[in-house]
């Protein structure tokens, strides 16, 4: 457990589709070009060209390859590294039915042997949960119905675990396989830098990956305006932020492997190490401490 208000800033959980929604209200209109997939840069002097698979391209001043976890801006920059697959999908649901006694001010975890579940509010009406389950990529059961397949692994769980997979509809519930790259420091050159997962594509053990990217925007509108080019702004950006996301990225893969330890024996150990530790060791093993008290 840990509780959302013992940091410097509290943590608060949010539907991505009301964060789009915010972000869009900043911009502009008309600044936003749908079915406009990257090709490929070329780098003219001082300004880039950018072209897409439309056959259209356009000269700017800079490019900031914040294209996800296939990232075509990556790819130029780092070579074809496919992301590796980490073992487990991840399930997703959202439901406005609010069990009895639930803690809206803690984000919380249950660990078994190769699966989890854990959930958060999302304001005062909504809790949104999660489920792990060691499987593998290519996997059998995918096309199952997967709220009876949740049901049957997490129906026997400590409450609200199987009231809230029974209280979700199954349209509402999202399965993703989930991956991650080793870090890699070649995130930029000349007026090109990357942001978000195609700089630095994590496993969501710590749930960071967007935070991470929000905090990307933060500190490169801080080296922008700094800066007079925008070369240098991208290089202060990216040594200001490899080494944190680089380590948050091998923390998260060494905690999440450890959170799916298939053995038994080694998951009762984990679990009794777990629960016997104050909370505040706890949260110190595991890389909360340092990851929920960073300041960007
Ligand atoms: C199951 C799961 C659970 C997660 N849970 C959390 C969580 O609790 N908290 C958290 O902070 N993070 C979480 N994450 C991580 C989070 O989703 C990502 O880190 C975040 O979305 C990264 O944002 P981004 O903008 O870098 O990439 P994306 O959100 O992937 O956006 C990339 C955009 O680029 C576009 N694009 C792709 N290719 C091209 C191209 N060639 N040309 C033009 N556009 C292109 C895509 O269409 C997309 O719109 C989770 C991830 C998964 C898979």
């Amino acid at each position: 457990r840990t509780w959302v208000n013992q940091y410097a800033t509290p943590a608060l959980g949010m539907h991505r589709a009301d964060l789009h929604t915010l972000l869009r209200q900043q911009l502009p209109p008309n600044c936003i070009h749908l079915n406009c997939n990257f090709k490929r840069y070329e780098q003219v002097g001082q300004k880039v060209c950018v072209s897409f698979e439309n056959g259209s391209s356009i000269e700017c001043d800079g490019l900031i390859g914040a294209d996800g976890i296939h990232s075509n801006v990556r790819q130029q920059l780092q070579g074809n590294t496919p992301p590796r697959y980490h073992g487990y999908p991840i399930w997703r649901g959202v439901t406005h039915t609010v069990p009895p006694g639930f803690h809206h001010e803690e984000i919380w975890g249950t660990y078994g042997t190769g699966q989890q579940f854990g959930g958060c509010a999302i304001g005062s009406d909504r809790i949104y949960w999660f489920a792990l389950v060691n499987r593998p990529e290519q996997d059998p059961e995918m096309m199952d119905d997967q709220k009876s397949l949740l049901l049957d692994r997490f129906g026997n769980w400590h409450e609200p675990i199987p009231d809230l997979i029974a209280a979700t509809n199954q349209t509402d519930i999202l399965r993703h396989n989930t991956y991650d790259c080793r870090p890699n420091s070649r995130w930029g050159e000349g007026n090109v830098t990357l942001l978000g997962d195609a700089a630095h594509l994590m496993a969501p053990t710590y749930g960071q990956g967007a935070c991470q990217a929000l905090e990307d925007a933060l500190v490169l509108s801080r080296c922008v305006a700094q800066n007079s080019t925008l070369s240098a702004a991208f290089r202060q950006y990216e040594q200001c932020r490899f080494p944190w996301v680089a380590k948050l990225q091998q923390l998260s893969h060494q905690l999440g492997s450890v959170m799916q330890w298939q053995n038994p024996l080694l998951a009762q150990l984990r679990n009794a190490s777990l629960s016997i530790l104050p909370d505040g060791w706890s949260d110190y093993l595991t890389g909360i401490n340092a990851v929920f008290g960073h300041q960007a």
